[in-house]
């Protein structure tokens, strides 16, 4: 059963038509109502706009939009409504400089919450659910707005927010909780915590769903098999998605462990070749950089918007739960991609390969370069495990050195560092160290 069959069963060439009609309405509203886009496009704007004609259309940074908020704040010169059309705003958590304003009208916040809701229904929840969310609702989309999506679904949802633990497990208790919204990694405090405080094991909560978001930790198969034995729930990565273009993009299903792309009908997707930045199909293998267009959207519309997010896609056709999505994973971020030996590389496929060797490594790990590259080979810290002791490192390096070049075919290099010794951020953390 989908949330809206009507459109997420329709075929590539349907939802092309239907992207097309959103578009050339789109096109009229950016170039005649965003400031920021009619400079940007100069003579271009004055062209009709089609899907395909959008490739010769420059690309938006986050730099750009950045530029215009400091120059016109809060909003920048590219929101395209009055004030008074606008009924909400989010700070984004800037992990470098400073965040940025999202503002939505309210049909954007509408759109945002259907197409959100879309997504977390094909990760399993549904009315009749009773979800708890865990993520910090202040100022940022994951608080307030995921709530809203997460309440569109149908299900019924209890507002929490980060810390308070012990409070939080005895209220899933005494409400009768059966699904959990939150990060990846929180699962383990909590498991501490219900130890200790009461004397349980995770299973005992009799969750059926957990919803995870913001970290790409899900993507780790046995993470997700431990996640899943300990707790005797599903664990789905629900929330793939950026504040600035829709908050919830992709989200898994129950027959796949990629993300489906479920907003098709709202923000057109294109995937750029990360060198020549020529655009690639959106075809089974192909890898590139994901930027996005907003279809139909008032107050903050973006056109080519650099997501900066390498994805490769599963499936393009139809899945086995019935959508007819595409489906991707994460290959990495453009700011973290190295090349070694003319072949791109992604620091997150590295510590891939060492969180598969758990006796020998936490899995913390830094890719370290030196000067501009390309590289010959991959350099690296990686923290030991925390039960190796030295005398096991210099044959941890060379197991770990081995698994790297067999699974990912480059040489390595890796100096082991001691359990604990690379910084652990709330935020994203960035695996690259550059010398
Ligand atoms: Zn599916």
């Amino acid at each position: 059963m989908l949330f809206h069959p009507e459109i997420e069963a329709i075929l590539a060439p349907d939802l092309r038509a239907h992207q097309e009609r959103l578009w050339r309405r789109q096109w009229d509203h950016v170039r005649e109502d965003s400031g920021f886009y009619r400079a940007k496009f100069g003579s271009s704007a004055r062209r009709a706009a089609t899907l395909d004609s959008l490739a010769d259309l420059p690309l938006t940074d986050k730099d750009e939009l950045r530029a215009s908020q400091e120059q016109m704040p809060p909003y920048g010169d590219y929101v395209a409504a009055p004030p008074e059309r606008i009924i909400r705003l989010h700070r984004t958590s800037g992990t470098t400089g400073r965040g940025m304003i999202v503002a939505l009208g309210r049909a954007d916040a509408d759109i945002v919450a259907a197409l959100g809701a879309r997504a977390y229904w094909a990760a399993g929840l549904r009315p009749g659910d009773r979800v708890i969310h865990c993520l910090n609702y202040c100022l940022w989309t994951g608080g307030v707005t995921d709530h809203l999506i997460l309440e569109a679904t149908g299900a019924t949802v209890v507002p929490f927010g980060v810390g308070y633990t012990p409070l939080l497990l005895r209220t899933m208790i005494e409400l009768g909780v059966n699904a959990i919204s939150c990060t990846p990694s929180y699962p383990a405090l909590l498991e501490q915590v219900l130890r200790q405080e009461l004397g349980m094991e995770p299973r005992e909560l009799k969750l059926r769903l957990g919803l995870f978001a913001g970290e790409a930790g899900l993507d780790n198969p046995d993470f997700r098999l431990g996640l899943e034995e300990r707790w005797g729930f599903a664990a789905r990565n629900a929330n793939f998605g950026m504040s600035e273009v829709m908050s919830v993009m992709g989200s898994q299903c129950e027959a796949t462990n990629d993300l489906h792309f479920h907003c098709g009908d709202a923000v057109f997707a294109e995937l750029l070749d990360p060198a020549t930045g020529a655009r690639l199909p959106i075809a089974d293998g192909t890898t590139g950089e994901l930027v996005c267009t907003n279809l139909d959207k008032e107050v903050q519309p973006l056109v080519r918007y650099r997501t900066r997010d390498i994805v490769t896609v599963t499936g393009a056709g139809p899945c086995a739960c019935g959508r007819a999505a595409w489906r991707f994973r994460i290959a990495g971020r453009t700011d973290d991609m190295f090349n070694v030996r003319g072949v791109n590389m992604f620091p997150t496929a590295v510590q891939a390969v060492l969180r598969t060797h758990p006796a020998l490594t936490s899995g913390e790990c830094r890719v370290v370069l030196a000067g501009p590259g390309p590289y010959d080979r991959i350099a690296a810290r990686a923290e030991a495990a925390e039960s190796l002791s030295p005398q096991d490192w210099p044959a941890a390096k060379a197991r770990l050195e081995a698994a790297i070049k067999s699974a990912i075919g480059a040489g390595a290099a890796i100096e082991i560092v001691p359990f604990g010794s690379l910084p652990r951020t709330a935020g994203k953390t960035s695996l690259v160290e550059r010398k």
